[in-house]
């Protein structure tokens, strides 16, 4: 990870501890090692601080990342839930509005030419998907529903060798929400994907 672009990351709002960043990192890099030409897919951008580690992997592997998210907030970023930030809001609409804050962090960072902007709810951006896919993240909403549609939803679009990684999966309840785990990771074990690394909340798991 270039120095600069990490330093960037670091510095913008959001919720990627450092470590599974840089393993976020990595990832990525392998993963368009295993399946070439195929670009990446970030589920969940929020103002851009993963996407600038996995922008930084696209660019060293040759490949796009389409980054993918209505820009809304989730569920648990709305006014009144635990991971709201006011900072956020459009004065203008009184609506949360993350989209300004993630493409300033793309201009910060010069990611422009490598990280395409997907405003869209995760399964319509899945519903008409054509290219590719070597690695997809998911960091999107932690409800059940949200999870378990980000799962339908993009798990058909991945081949043989595709790396699929995970955020905020806890296998104990007493660590954080389940719907990650139960309603992402165990249906991709069940469908034959396997774990390869683990780090915190992270999980890196490979179609078979
Ligand atoms: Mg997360």
């Amino acid at each position: 990870m270039p120095y600069e672009l990490k330093q960037i990351a670091l510095s913008t709002k959001g919720f990627m501890p450092e470590d599974e960043g840089d393993a976020l990192f990595a990832a990525a890099i392998d993963a368009s090692r295993v399946v070439t030409a195929a670009d990446f897919v970030e589920i969940g951008s929020y103002c851009g601080r993963s996407t600038v580690w996995l922008g930084a992997a696209a660019r060293m592997s040759g490949v796009k990342l389409h980054a993918v998210d209505h820009h809304g907030g989730s569920e648990e970023n709305q006014p009144g839930w635990e991971w709201h930030d006011e900072s956020l809001v459009d004065p203008a609409t009184g609506r949360l509005n993350t989209l300004p804050h993630f493409l300033a962090t793309l201009d910060r960072a010069g990611l422009n030419d490598v990280v395409r902007p997907v405003v869209a709810e995760s399964s319509s951006a899945a519903s008409s998907w054509v290219q590719p896919i070597s690695f997809v993240f998911i960091d999107g909403g932690h409800g059940r529903e949200v999870a378990r549609t980000d799962w339908t939803s993009w798990s058909p679009l991945l081949t043989s060798g595709a790396t699929l990684a995970i955020h905020d999966v806890f296998e104990d309840e007493r660590d954080g929400g389940q719907a990650p785990f139960e309603e992402i990771y165990l249906p991709a074990i069940s469908a034959g994907f396997s774990e390869i690394s683990r780090i915190g909340s992270l999980r890196v798991l490979r179609k078979s």
